[in-house]
């Protein structure tokens, strides 16, 4: 089998390598991300390995298709970034549902406390010998709200996390778990009543901007906004607004809705040309950290061993368990009781 490996960075290579030798795959690594001028160094490849901010629209999977490729191994949960009805038919998708939801929920918590504390600028503060605390104050969580769009694997993680600041926990989800721990409310009493609110949905056409003008004024003057899920789901011109008129009291972003050009890269020798994201990180109150919410030692691990089980699946001709189609809602085949979507 031959893996054409996108977007590869150092620590891909370091959990990724050890298992193609125990599979016996040859996996040719590409520093480049996958789009539609670096999709022809596919050919000869079977398989495609791709993550978050690879482009896989319809005229890359044109492209794929005619060099070959029969599988797109996404080494992530999120799949927003597929044209999976011009996949459909012509190559298969796979993916990693769910690999730490702790690695996320934690990071999510970690922006909750850094930016509630100022966390990030007393770091810089000490460095240069001030040790003055003007301007630091927080608050206490303990008691306050905690609301999160989306009570998946990593929001629920969250949550608890949340109980244990003593927080009150609510939660809206079109799709509410049975025997909720935690009180399911309307989008708008979740952003009006929440002190802070975090993301934990998948981007979908009807999760884009959730975060606009509209509910933005709605939070609370102190409450903190974090996102670890996709960046599109905010609006990032109504954040901005609202940051700089002080309707909300801060936000951790690790993610942003143009992140693909810059999250992952060292651009630290270049001029930040995206006057967005450049407005975002000149704001005290916000603090951004380039989608690194996955990225632990466990959550690495995993990662590769279910993407090479996924890739195994698909050569011995298995049940593709973690395959994705459009139509898996409703009637692919896999639903149907088959081992493939198509
Ligand atoms: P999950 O599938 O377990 O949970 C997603 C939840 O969102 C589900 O309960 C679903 O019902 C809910 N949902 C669907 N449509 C909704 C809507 N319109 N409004 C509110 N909720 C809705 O997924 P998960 O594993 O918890 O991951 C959540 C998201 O986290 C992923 O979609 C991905 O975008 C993001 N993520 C980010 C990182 C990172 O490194 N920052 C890593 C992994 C995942």
């Amino acid at each position: 089998m031959k893996i054409a490996f996108f977007d590869t960075k150092p620590y891909d290579r370091t959990w990724t390598e050890p298992l193609s030798v125990k599979y016996g795959y040859d996996i040719k690594f590409f520093e480049h991300k996958l789009n539609a001028d670096t999709a022809v160094l596919a050919s000869g490849y079977g398989v495609v390995c791709a993550f978050v901010n690879d482009t896989i629209d319809n005229d890359v999977i044109d492209i794929l298709y005619k060099a070959g490729v029969k599988l797109i191994a996404l080494r992530c949960a999120g799949y927003n970034n597929v044209d999976f009805k011009s996949a459909y038919g012509r190559i298969n998708v796979v993916r990693v549902p769910g690999y730490s939801p702790f690695a996320v929920a934690e990071h999510a918590a970690a922006l909750m406390l850094s930016l509630n504390r100022r966390i990030h600028r007393a770091y810089v503060r000490t460095r240069d010998n001030n040790f003055s605390i003007n301007g630091l104050m927080g608050i206490d969580l303990n008691g306050k709200t905690a609301g999160i769009v989306g009570t998946g694997k990593i929001g629920q993680v969250f949550l608890d996390i949340c109980r244990g600041f003593g927080m009150r926990t609510i939660a809206f989800d079109p799709f509410p778990v049975e025997n909720p721990d935690f009180e399911y409310v309307s989008l708008n009493d979740l952003f009006e009543k929440s002190d802070v609110l975090s993301l934990h949905c998948p981007l979908l056409p009807d999760t884009k901007h959730i975060v606009n003008a509209d509910r933005l004024a709605m939070m609370k003057s102190e409450s903190l906004l974090i996102n670890t899920s996709r960046g599109a789901l905010v609006d990032t011109h109504a954040l901005i607004e609202a940051l700089k008129s002080g309707k909300i009291g801060g936000a951790g972003l690790d993610v942003y809705e143009e992140e693909e050009e810059y999250f992952f890269e060292d651009l630290s020798n270049e001029v930040l040309l995206d006057d967005d994201l450049a407005r975002l990180l000149s704001f005290p109150n916000v603090l951004v950290t380039s989608h690194q919410g996955f990225f632990t030692r466990e959550a690495m691990q995993e990662i590769a061993a279910v993407t090479m089980k996924n890739i195994h699946a698909f050569e011995t001709d298995g049940v593709l368990e973690n395959e994705v189609c459009y139509r898996c809602d409703t009637n692919c085949e896999k639903k149907a009781g088959q081992k493939r979507c198509f």
